[in-house]
Formats: structure tokens, sequence, C-alpha cells
């Protein structure tokens, strides 16, 4: 098709209004997924962005369309991740379109990721066409949505599409919409090629498969392309189209989405949001907005097993090669031997992370609570990155510290608003701003720490507003703060992974929390353990844990010692991960104690 009959588009919505399902839907109704062979929700097709619910990797497809003059045109969808770790991934992604689906649930209404991902759009001069989802749903009110959409965003509804992507209504009424509405791409084929990379993942067999928008110019196979950030150089092995599968073709022109191979080593040398241009007719400038990723969170890997430790490197090494953002390196803890401090993008960036080593690697390992990177301003005039609470240096080393801060927006019903606003505080956050959104909701805007929202913030949101609260966050900076380290001992011996930093007027509270907590996650044993909270030397909480009685073992388990140690050693295998420090025998829970205080 000429590229006056191509449309690039995307979706973007807050996390389960039925993006997905829309997209499937639209992949069917098109004829591009038949739907004996749609495994539930094409787009999402890793087995953990489907168990979870939520897309993480965006993928592209390309759909053919006749609209109802008889016209083809060729749509390819982008889709986005939702969620908020990944929001340099969606604005890529939206780079690389020229309209965009907003689609919003008429039973909910606007949340904080619609807003946050309608600012992407803008920002990217996108044509958004509005969608109403879910409008089978008894408790749904498309009007009020409408009119909700209006005054929050200031976008023209009067033409939002009613749709229910469950049942299949109004499918076609969007793609018709898309067609009319979103402007095909300009036709910049003359220009020296300028191709925007949207994802990339890597095969084991073809190196890093590369997902672009070409922008100006074209591309084919046998070409020497440039990926401009990285510098690197490779020759084109195979262009091609999605449909959603993989279709090799000849060459891709500007306006037109697709993907290469060029036997790419690592992720890292063709990043999302990187330019290719060709080796021998270079682009004089990249397209704008490339990104370092830089990570925000940190926390500490230990196998469980020590002889773990080569295995944990080559999976992490193997994960690296398909996740730029995702860092490591090695890490020695008096408590836990050998390990890796690893950096990831978020919270949930982590957990997954952590998830495939061990599901995908069978790996057994020890997580240590995450913490964010602190910058140390020392007496001697040197300024230290702290990502590692145990290396913080000792005070009277350090001049001041600062912390990373996050402007946080808050979205909830009213009714709601004084326990967030309690919980904000609690964090630390320095309100901003308050605003009605509509006679019912209210959007409030902190500036808080990041280190106070790791953890159990975001589970705190959802209980305190019943689950109607929504959020978004992006760092703004960094602010001295007054921290300090907090120590952990336990029977008597510093165990650095239990480190936190903490600000000083919370210290005592969070030492005497915590210390609780541990005595009642470690299993006693057959001697009294002693579990300290100390800043510097100074010892500020403490709890015991009361020594098993020999005889109540006994009573139990009746007379086979050998046998009743077995059983007990395999009951806390299955059941736990232990760390043996010292003579104590410490469960995984328990490095995660600290988000988790009461
Ligand atoms: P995403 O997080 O935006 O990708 O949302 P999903 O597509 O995963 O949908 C979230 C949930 O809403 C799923 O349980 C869907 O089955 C459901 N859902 C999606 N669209 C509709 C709809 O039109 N009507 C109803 N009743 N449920 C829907
Ligand atoms: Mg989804």
């Amino acid at each position: 098709v000429p590229v006056a009959n191509i449309r690039n588009f995307s979706i973007i919505a807050h996390i389960d209004h039925g993006k997905s399902t829309l997209a499937d839907k639209l992949l069917q109704s098109t004829g591009t997924v038949l739907a004996r062979d749609m495994k539930e929700q094409f787009l999402d097709n890793m087995d953990l962005e489907r168990e979870r619910g939520i897309t993480i990797k965006l993928q592209a497809a390309r759909m053919r369309f006749v609209d109802k003059t008889g016209e083809p045109y060729c749509l390819n969808l982008i889709d986005t991740p939702g969620h908020v770790d990944f929001s340099y991934e969606v604005s890529r992604s939206l780079a690389a379109c020229e309209g965009a689906l907003l689609v919003v649930d008429a039973s909910q209404g606007v949340e904080a990721q619609t807003l946050a991902n309608v600012y992407l759009a803008l920002e990217s001069n996108l044509e958004i066409i509005p969608v109403l989802n879910k409008i089978d749903l008894p408790g749904a009110d498309p009007e009020r949505i409408r009119k909700e959409i209006e005054e929050i965003i200031g976008l023209d509804c009067s033409e939002a599409i009613l749709c229910s992507a469950k049942e299949g209504i109004g499918i076609v009424e969007i793609l018709e919409s898309i067609v009319k509405k979103v402007p095909p791409p300009k036709d910049t084929t003359k220009e020296p090629l300028r191709a925007l990379i949207f994802d990339s993942y890597y095969d084991q067999y073809r190196g890093v498969i590369v997902y672009f928008r070409v922008m100006d110019g074209k591309v084919k196979e046998g070409d020497v392309v440039q990926f401009m950030a990285s510098g690197k150089e490779y020759e084109v092995g195979e262009v091609g189209v999605l449909s959603p599968v993989q279709m090799p073709v000849k060459e891709l022109f500007a306006g037109e989405v697709g993907y290469l191979a060029a036997s790419i080593r690592s992720v890292a040398d063709a990043r999302v949001g990187d330019t290719i241009t060709l080796s021998r007719a270079k682009a004089e400038k990249a397209l704008p907005g490339y990104q370092e990723a830089t990570p925000m969170v940190f926390c500490g890997l230990f196998p469980v097993d020590a002889d773990q430790f080569a295995e944990l490197r080559e999976a992490l090494e193997r994960l690296q090669l398909n996740d730029a953002a995702l860092q490591f390196e090695p890490e020695t803890s008096s408590a836990m031997g050998f390990g890796f401090r690893c950096g990831f993008l978020g919270l949930l960036h982590m957990d997954i992370v952590q998830e495939r080593l061990e599901r995908e690697y069978n790996l057994n390992l020890i997580t240590t609570a995450p913490s964010v990177v602190y910058r140390v301003h020392c007496v001697d005039g040197s300024v230290v990155e702290c990502s590692n609470p145990s290396a913080l240096p000792e005070a009277g080393k350090r001049k001041e510290i600062e912390e990373p801060y996050v402007r946080i927006e808050l979205l909830t019903p009213k009714d709601y608003i004084g326990s967030l606003m309690e919980l904000a505080q609690e964090r630390r956050g320095e309100f901003k701003e308050m605003k009605f959104i509509t006679e019912n909701r209210a959007s409030l805007v902190y500036s808080l720490p990041l280190g106070e929202m790791v953890g159990d913030f975001f589970d705190q949101l959802k209980s305190r507003s019943k689950g109607y609260a929504s959020m978004e966050y992006s760092v703004t900076g960094y602010k001295e703060s007054k921290l300090v380290r907090l120590d952990i001992l336990i029977n008597e011996e510093i165990v650095d992974p239990l480190a936190v930093i903490v600000h000083r007027d919370k210290a005592y509270g969070v030492g005497r929390a915590l210390t609780q907590k541990l005595k009642k996650l470690i299993p006693r044993q057959l001697f009294k353990i002693p579990i300290q909270a100390c800043i510097g030397s100074k010892v500020i909480a403490s709890e015991a844990i009361t020594p098993m009685r020999k005889d109540v073992l006994a009573k139990c388990y009746g007379g086979d010692i050998t046998r009743k140690k077995k059983l007990l050693k395999k009951q806390a295998e299955g059941k736990k991960r232990m760390k043996s420090v010292g003579r104590v025998e410490v469960p995984q829970d328990a490095f995660m104690a600290i988000l988790r205080l009461e």
C-alpha cells in the first residue's frame, strides 16, 4: 500500500481498562489472527505477562483493513507496556505513531495512568481517539465518563466510540475512525535512513531482533546500519514486517513498521529509543528523545547455596542480553557470602527479574530489601553514590546525604482523601497541590522520597482507598535529608543485608518495629538469640528470641532425635528459604521485614 494508506497507532489506557482485550479483538476482526489460532491475548506473549495480566514489553502487529468505501489500508498497532516502571518505553512507542486510542473503562473513568499516558501522547503530537470500553457492564456510565474526560483532559469526546472489547462491540467503528482521523506518515523515503527502535529482544539463534519504525529513508537486507547512540555497526541479515509473526520482506520504507535481524550480540547495542541509520549515508541527527536507562532501585541477590554463585552470574548475564536496563555487580556480604548487587528501573522490574531467575534458571535465592541510590557528600569533598545501606560511609566521614525524590500524583474518590494524605505524610511527603477533577474525585500531588515508596506504598494506597485510588510518579531529583544508617545485629553479629537507611526522626520507631518483626520471623533455636538495632555503636532497640526447650521438642515429636531433626529440616526447606547467618537460620521473609513493618 502507498504511504498515504498506512496508519501507525498505539493503545493507551490505565491498567485493566481493556487494552490487551481490545488489541486482540482488532487483530481478530481484521483477520490478522484467526480466532482459533488466538492464544488469549496475543500481544502479551511472555508467560509472566499473561499471568500477571500486565504488558511489560511492547509488541507490534500489522493489520490489513478495508474501509467501508473499499479502500485497503495497512494499520500498524504498536502496543505499549502498562506500568510506570516502563514509561520511557511507552514514550518511545508513542513516538513511533501518529495516533493513539485512548481506552477508558466506562465504569471506572479516568485514572492516574490514563492521565500520564495521555500527556505522553500529547507530547508526541498524536491524534487521540477516545474509546469508552466495557459498556456491557451494568455499572458503565459512558455519558458521565465522556464528560469526565472532557473536563479533566480537555479532549473533545463528542465522537468517542462506545465499545465492549469483550463482547466485540464497536470494533469496526474503531478501525474506521483510525483510518479517518489518524494522519498518514510523511513520505520522507528520499531522506537518509532514520528508524526509531521501540523494542528489541534477544534471540538465541539470530541475535537481537530489533523492532522499529522507519521515520525517514529505507532499509533492506545487506545494508550496513549504525545504531547512533551505541555507535555499533552491523550488516542487516533480514528485514520484515510483523503480521504479527515475523514475515521477511525486501525493503522497508519511511512510515513502515518492522523488524530487523543482524546477528547483534546484546540489546545494549541496539537499545529502545536509539536511532538506526545507514553507515554509508548517515543521518545528521539522531531522532530526539533517547535516554539511558538509569536503575532507581537496587537489591542484593544471594544464592542460598553458595555453589550456585556461578550459575547466578550466568543467568544474570543471559537476562541482561535481553534487558539493557538490568545492572549487576558482584557483592560480598559478611553475613551472606558472595552474591550480586542488582539495579532495576523500579519495583515491578525487580520482581520480574527475581521471578525469572527462579523460574527459568531454577535458582534458589535470598533477596535483600530494595534500596534507592543515595548521594553522599563526604567531609573530604568527594561525592559517593551509595545503593547499599551497609556500604554507607561512616557518620564521621560524611557531611550530608541526599536522596531521590519523586513527584507523585494520586487520583482518589473524595472519601479517601484524608487517609491518603495521612499515608503521604507518614512517608515524609510534602504536600504540593490538591484539586477536584470532578465533583467526586480529587488529584493529590506530593513530593516524596523515592525510598519511602519502595516497599508497600502501593499496597497501602490500594488498601486505604479500598482499591479505588490510582497513582503515577516520576523522579524529580535529589534533596538533602537527615538520614542515618540503622544496623541490625543478630546474636551479636552485624547482619549487613539488614542495614537500612532511615530518616533520623523515624529511626527509633523503625528500630523497634524491625527488631520486633525479626523476633517473630526468625525461628527459635536451642539458644537465646539477641536482636539489636543500632545507630553507630548505640543500641536503640533490642529484643531476644527465647530458646526452644529441649523437652518441648521431645514431647511434640517423640523419641528419635535424628528423625525429628530431619523432619524439622525438611519442613524448613519445603516452607522457607533460609540462610545461615553465623549460628542462626534466617528466613527470606526476614530480609524483607523492613518493607512490612506494623
Ligand atoms: P489491560 O490491562 O488494559 O491490558 O486490560 P485487559 O485487556 O487485560 O483487561 C482487563 C480485564 O477487563 C480483563 O479481565 C478483561 O477480560 C476485562 N475486560 C476487557 N474489556 C472488557 C469489556 O469490554 N467488558 C468487560 N465486561 N470486561 C472487559
Ligand atoms: Mg494488558
